[in-house]
């Protein structure tokens, strides 16, 4: 099985994470419920999109 990761952490994610997608590309972008909490930066890895 594919491993989930926070693009913010880098954690492992199983049913903790949102998933959305980078509104610039629409690269599939996956973020633990701690960072999206946080508001942690995150940047897309396909255009280098930095969001909120
Ligand atoms: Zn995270
Ligand atoms: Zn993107």
């Amino acid at each position: 099985m594919e491993v989930l990761r926070c693009i913010s952490c880098k954690k492992e994610v199983y049913d903790d994470f949102v998933k959305f997608k980078c509104p610039k590309c629409g690269h599939e972008i996956i973020r633990c419920l701690e960072c999206r909490a946080r508001g942690t930066v995150w940047v897309c890895p396909n255009c280098g999109f930095e969001g909120p």
